[in-house]
């Protein structure tokens, strides 16, 4: 437990680093600003894996340009599936994959329920 709780705190700091906003930057140039699931405009940086010494080894294959629409959803859906996505040594191609699977599942479930109250008020 003390253990995670300082992996956090050395992840936190990572993120707020110039190394990462450096990273950061040439993930996006790279992603031509693509938002990796919905094609949107991507100005944050997705990991699903995260190296144990994040300074030195953060591999941007484990990473992807996302819009910050499209990244509150993955992480929420995190927090729903944990063992799908995280620390999975997945290839970027196959992350996109489930992302996209699972954030279209999620659009769908909401029109469903938009729908049913779009019947029930004609
Ligand atoms: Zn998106
Ligand atoms: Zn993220």
């Amino acid at each position: 437990m003390r253990n995670h709780e300082q992996h956090r705190r050395r992840h936190e700091d990572y993120l707020a680093s110039a190394a990462w906003a450096e990273r950061k930057e040439q993930a996006l140039v790279a992603a031509r600003h693509l938002c990796s699931i919905c094609d949107g405009l991507a100005d944050q940086v997705h990991h699903w894996r995260y190296a144990d010494d994040l300074a030195r080894n953060d591999d941007p294959r484990y990473q992807a340009a996302i819009c910050s629409d499209c990244h509150i959803l993955i992480h929420l859906v995190h927090c729903l599936h944990p063992d799908e996505f995280h620390g999975s040594d997945l290839t970027r191609d196959a992350w996109v994959w489930r992302a996209r699977r699972v954030v279209s599942e999620w659009l769908r479930v909401q029109r469903e329920q938009i729908e049913k109250q779009i019947v029930r008020s004609v």
